[in-house]
């Protein structure tokens, strides 16, 4: 039940963001923890031959297969591939061909990065992926021609390098020029390790690392992420695919190296993460967040045996402000009781809105429960005071149900139950009020 009522606040996307989402020109999907659909874009839509409004929000792709049966296929290799994902328990990328309806066999890059929440619970899984044709062809030809793969090399947008048993940069694609601002013909014949040290201090350890393994032919194959330092001062996000290459003696002998610029894609996976935990309308966290937060603060808690308390808040008569004012004062309200709590907390509390009108608030480390008890009757006096919204001068006021880690509950669960239990009664009572649960 509460999943379904979060799931309906995910359908109210901030129209910008999803905008932002449908320009991107990767195919992105955001899962949960049990692999059911959050966010993906129309690219990903248009091509599983869904409306653009189909609401797969939750949806799973063993039910998406039997409403497009046409695309079976696709959608069992992506069950069997995040199970592969999350059994990893790091990305994986996986490549995948097959014949588009034009006739052309293409080609498919996926990467499938599984994030774990602080108690190594399954949180979500951000799937990109795009096609790789153009790529796999120049990998083709560099079997085939020298001649052909120069070709296609010097044509395309991603930088291609190719470095020789010693680390030397044997060839170097001007595309690299035209994303970091140095001149390729600079580093041609120079070592690899010039362009290593333009890797971030927060990435270039472990990387420097792992391009030893490769020379050394301890592994074949490698993806790295990393900022590179650009001519001009500024860093930008690559990830570099890496490729071992063997003569007909099985010897080493080269190692290619093809890496495109993914800010727009580091970019947008921020925006997903925006879109999957936080409140388009106040900016502040929304239940999946709360939730997921009020299960770490209580093993905080529990580990540092300190106390927690869990407000629950919600306006009264709310109805009436949009019914007399209209829905758009009624949201103003919402973003300004926010600032207002906010302004009452301390950095260490946590505000969500959990619903319509309802938030909630964690508070920790408290010294006892009376503490809990002054907060709540400060906030609950400073949303009596008047707001001024275009024009409009009125009063409202809001009730509180409050419960007590350990006392009123143990688990997540419990203590919502209750904080809402006692709500319940503080609106019972008569409303503007603050409750303990009892
Ligand atoms: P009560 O005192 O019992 O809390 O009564 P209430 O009128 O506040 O009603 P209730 O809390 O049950 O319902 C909240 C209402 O908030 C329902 C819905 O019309 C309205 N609402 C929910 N989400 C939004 C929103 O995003 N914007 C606006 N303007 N109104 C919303
Ligand atoms: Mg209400």
């Amino acid at each position: 039940m509460e999943y379904i009522k979060y799931l309906s606040t995910l359908t109210t996307y901030e129209p910008q963001l999803r905008l932002l989402i449908d320009l991107i020109p990767e195919f992105i999907v955001l899962k949960d923890g049990y692999s059911r659909w959050l966010v993906t874009n129309k690219l990903v839509l248009n091509s599983y031959g869904m409306e653009d409004d189909f609401p797969y929000i939750g949806k799973t792709d063993l039910e998406l297969a039997e409403i497009f049966p046409a695309h079976r296929h696709n959608f069992i290799f992506n069950m069997e591939t995040d199970k592969a994902a999350w059994e990893n328990g790091e990305a994986i990328q996986i490549e995948k061909s097959f014949q588009t309806p034009d006739g052309i066999t293409r080609t498919w890059e996926v990467i499938k990065t599984p994030v774990f929440d602080k108690n190594s619970n399954k949180s979500h899984l951000i799937i990109v992926s795009r096609e790789i044709t153009e790529r796999k062809k120049a990998e083709e030809s560099l079997k085939v021609s020298e001649s052909n793969y120069r070709f296609i090399a010097e044509n395309m947008k991603d930088i291609l390098i190719t470095v020789n048993h010693k680390g030397i940069i044997k060839y170097l694609s001007p595309s690299f020029e035209k994303i970091t601002g140095y001149s390729y013909k600079d580093y041609i014949n120079r070592e690899i390790a010039k362009l290593i040290e333009y890797i971030h201090p927060n990435q270039y350890r472990p990387i420097k690392k792992a391009f030893k393994e490769l020379v050394l032919g301890k592994e074949n194959h490698n993806i790295f992420e990393y900022q590179f330092l650009k001519r001009d001062g500024q860093y930008i996000w690559l990830e570099a695919n890496v490729n071992t290459i063997y003569n007909e003696n099985g010897d080493f002998e080269k190692l290619v190296l093809v890496a495109r610029d993914i800010i727009q894609r580091k970019h947008f996976q921020s925006q997903l993460e925006t879109l999957a935990y936080y409140d388009y309308l106040t900016n502040i966290p929304n239940r999946r967040y709360f939730m997921e937060k009020l299960s770490s603060e209580i093993s905080r808690a529990n580990d540092t045996n300190q106390l927690l308390a869990l407000m629950y808040l919600d306006i009264d008569y709310f109805k009436n402000i949009n019914d007399k004012l209209g829905h758009h004062i009624g949201d103003m309200l919402l973003v300004m009781l926010t600032r207002r709590i906010q302004n009452i907390l301390r950095d260490t509390d946590i505000l969500a809105r959990i619903g319509g009108d309802e938030f909630a608030i964690i508070l920790s480390n408290l010294s006892s429960s009376t503490e809990a008890q002054i907060i709540g009757e400060r906030i609950a006096k400073k949303l009596q005071e008047p707001w001024y919204i275009e024009g409009h001068t009125f009063q409202t006021t809001s009730s509180i149900g409050i419960a007590c880690y350990f006392k009123d509950g143990t688990s997540p669960q419990t203590l919502v139950c209750n904080a809402d239990k006692a709500l319940y009664k503080a609106k019972e009572n008569g409303r503007a009020q603050v409750k303990f649960y009892s």
